[in-house]
């Protein structure tokens, strides 16, 4: 056997193609990965249709190409200079790169590599086109080539479909660790029901977060998101309440400790200043949504309180596998999502799909190698 099954884009739009193709082989340092499910993730449309308009500065793999950022499968065959990893291992697949070699990887700060890419999906920099030549397999075929040390291993306990949401996930959990989130302190959320927002508060539980407020407009999701955790998890309907009073309802008037924004483009500033103007003196805000509006910033403010805004994208390796330990331990419940599955076949329904999907709890995706 030595070819496989890959959808791929063949033109800027919607649609994508059942190709056969030649299974790659994989080089030294690499692992093969036949891939058991990929998720289909929400900002996936607006990436193949609007991103070489909306964001021409960030470099897409050719075409044709094959899309998928967040796949899990099983390890298939190692190169000879991987020992750690064997076959028949179950993964997730992360699918951030880097250089290795330049001064922030050097570092060890991968995600700021000048040529930062996520493979199957887009990238950051000029030195991003190099790396979807050497990794130009998303996750939506059945066979895909990474590093191995893009490797998150995944235990029994964890399934495909809830491995292959470990991209938002981690995106929440790493913004979270840069706030410093722990025991005793309370996380403000702008967005708690959508595919980010969810994660925050899943993962916000996790690490130990005393009080989870949950802000977002669909009142029926968000009565699902308190139900996540009716003692820990307090929730507004934007508009029910001004913003600033219900925070400091909720913390003996201080403010919140860490407000995690998790709204895309598209949303209005108004609600994240307020998010802002709603934490207590050394509060931190971390943007994981990127909207496209500017926020005019109470900069007086921000220097009195010393509170931090911070940009944060994506996650480590590192910080997957730590994920990965909270969920076999049950301190991470991914069993909240309801799965959309569909085969390879059907990669254009599952994207239509994403249409009709009840905010963060729904999780669209392919499975390639079944
Ligand atoms: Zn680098």
């Amino acid at each position: 056997m030595s070819k496989m099954q890959a959808a791929r884009l063949h033109e800027v739009g919607p649609t994508f193609t059942i190709d056969q193709i030649d299974i790659p082989s994989c080089g030294a340092n690499d692992v093969l990965v036949e891939v058991k499910a990929c998720n289909v993730v929400p900002n996936l449309r607006n990436v193949i249709e609007r991103y070489p308009t909306w964001f021409p500065y960030l470099p897409l793999p050719k075409l044709p190409a094959i899309y998928g950022l967040d796949a899990a499968g099983v390890v298939k065959a190692v190169g000879s200079h991987v020992h750690g990893v064997k076959p028949g291992d179950r993964v997730y697949v992360n699918p951030g790169r880097s250089c290795g070699s330049c001064h922030a990887c050097l570092r060890g700060e991968h995600l700021n590599c000048t040529a930062f890419t996520f493979q199957g999906y887009f990238g950051f920099g000029p030195g991003s086109q190099r790396v979807f030549e050497d990794y130009p397999y998303g996750g939506f075929c059945e066979y895909m080539t990474a590093p191995v040390g893009g490797l998150v291993k995944l235990p029994e306990s964890i399934t495909f479909e809830q491995g292959c949401r470990f991209g938002y996930l981690g995106t929440a959990y790493s913004a979270l660790k840069k706030a410093n989130v722990g025991a005793g302190q309370t996380v403000l959320i702008n967005g708690a029901t959508g595919t980010l927002g969810l994660g925050a508060v899943m993962l916000a539980l996790a690490m130990g977060a005393t009080k989870v407020l949950g802000m977002a407009r669909n009142k029926t999701l968000l009565e699902r998101v308190r139900q996540i955790d009716p003692s820990r998890v307090y929730v507004l309907s934007i508009g029910d309440e001004p913003i600033e009073e219900w925070v400091q309802g909720h913390t003996g008037s201080l403010g919140a400790d860490v407000f995690i924004d998790a709204v895309g483009p598209g949303a209005p500033h108004q609600i994240s200043v307020s998010g802002i103007q709603a934490l207590r003196r050394g509060g931190r805000m971390v943007d994981i949504g990127g909207m496209s509006e500017d926020l005019p910033l109470p900069m007086f403010k921000l220097m009195c309180f010393q509170i931090s805004v911070i940009g944060s994208l994506w996650f480590s390796v590192a910080e997957g596998q730590d994920m990965a330990e909270m969920a076999a331990a049950g301190t991470l419940d991914l069993t909240i999502f309801d799965q959309e599955v569909f085969p390879l076949s059907q990669v254009n329904e599952a994207l239509d799909a994403l249409e009709d999907r009840k905010g963060g709890f729904t999780n669209v995706v392919v499975t390639p190698g079944r």
